[in-house]
């Protein structure tokens, strides 16, 4: 087939799926005159996407009524996944989806990236997304692509790393590496961290749905989303987004990415860490971050004042930060993910009041917090949803796996 004639398939391959999965279970004829499609065009790129197992004939809702069994064709959301892995300073992290949006696999590992070679922690990498295919092929789901989150500078069209500050990740070309690691033959993909969290709160997050917002990682660094007009702010390179390296004080400390009094040594967990248990060096406790956090919110449960006066710097940092993001992007929500979700109840009345006292008075009233619910989680759903988009996008993506059929009664799952 003609390259040309090739994209166009693809196109109306994609308006199909699209098209099922927006309307739900609905005839060849209904398909055509919501798509705009011919009839016979329609039977044919329906039966490719049989044979693709993405559709099926029939649906739960139909069975057993009269008149027109086995008519409606419907997305067959649970045959193929999607994989997000997201490997951060302190964890691993994966999150498999169907494209019903089941959820397949949830789970977070710790694993010391910061003190570990950026080899030993791809290895590592490859060893969970592995695990994550093996347990996806035992519950017989195809897997039709991975994409990976880093909190750092991605070149996502050369699947490179250019520099991950707290992994200590300088030019990593994170792909071609995985590529030779034995995974299964699927698309792999890399993308920034907060890009993918912001991606996943603006499709499933508290703040769904929201054009304008922000969306903060709290980890040891803290990286931005920016989502604005309805779509992630990529800018030029798609490096939009690096706030927790915006100068704040040029007298403060030195950050992880060489420069000195970055946001992030103000706002990060390594600092709050610091400032509660001083003279412990973060790697010397290397855990969960759950667990540092459930170390501090029992000192702050104790009445330790230290704890609360850390909590409470950290609190009016995140609301100056908060002022120039507001000042300069004026979103509607600032979403808290990570750790800041987690003591969202202690930092938001202080960041928030320290973003009036700041910022600029219109965008900084309208503009509120708000504590992400997607957890540690969040950038390796984003990435699974990348994954799902690009299925849907480009359904060929997914292998044959039969011959298409001519007629299939009734619907199998
Ligand atoms: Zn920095």
């Amino acid at each position: 087939m003609p390259a040309d004639q090739a994209s166009v398939r693809r196109a109306n391959l994609s308006l199909v799926l699209r098209h099922l999965r927006e309307h739900g279970p609905r005839s060849r004829a209904a398909v055509a005159a919501g798509t705009g499609l011919n009839k016979t065009t329609v039977t044919s790129l329906v039966a490719e996407l049989q044979a693709r197992g993405l559709v099926r004939e029939g649906g739960p809702q139909h069975e057993g009524a009269v008149g027109r069994p086995g008519l409606a064709l419907a997305l067959r959301g649970s045959t193929v996944a999607a994989l997000g892995v997201e490997v951060n300073v302190d964890y691993i992290a994966s999150f498999a989806t169907d494209l019903g949006g089941r959820i397949l696999i949830d789970r977070r590992l710790s694993f010391d990236a910061m003190g570990s070679s950026p080899e030993h922690t791809l290895a590592h990498l490859a060893g969970v997304i592995k695990d994550a295919a093996g347990d996806l092929d035992g519950l017989g789901v195809t897997l039709a692509g991975i994409t990976i989150a880093v909190p750092g500078l991605v070149d996502v069209g050369r699947g490179r790393v250019g520099v991950a500050p707290n992994l200590g990740w300088h030019d990593v070309p994170i792909v071609g590496h995985l590529r030779r690691s034995g995974l299964p033959e699927v698309p792999i993909t890399v993308d920034n961290d907060a890009n993918l969290a912001a991606l996943a709160e603006y499709t499933s997050g508290v703040a769904a749905g929201t054009p304008d917002l922000v969306c903060l990682t709290g980890e040891v660094g803290v990286g931005g989303g920016i989502i604005t007009g309805g779509r992630l702010l990529g800018g030029a390179d798609g490096f939009a987004g690096e706030v927790g390296h915006i100068m704040v004080d040029p007298a403060g400390e030195r950050c992880g990415c060489g420069r000195v009094g970055c946001w992030e040594t103000k706002v990060g967990l390594a600092e709050l860490v610091r400032a509660v248990t001083p003279g412990h060096a973060y790697r010397t406790h290397l855990r969960d971050p759950e667990e540092r956090l459930a170390e501090i919110e029992q000192r702050l449960d104790a009445g330790d004042p230290r704890a609360a006066g850390a909590v409470a710097e950290v609190a009016r940092w995140l609301g100056r930060g908060a002022a120039i993001l507001v000042n300069l992007l004026n979103p509607r929500v600032i979403v808290l993910g990570g750790y800041f979700a987690r003591l969202a109840g202690l930092l938001i009345p202080l960041a928030a009041a320290e973003l009036g006292r700041v910022g600029m008075s219109d965008p900084a009233r309208r503009c509120r917090f708000a504590a992400s619910d997607l957890g540690f989680g969040a950038a390796s759903r984003g990435a699974a949803g990348v994954v799902v988009e690009r299925v849907l996008s480009d359904p060929t993506t997914v292998p044959i796996r039969a011959a298409p059929p001519l007629h299939q009664p009734h619907g199998r799952r």
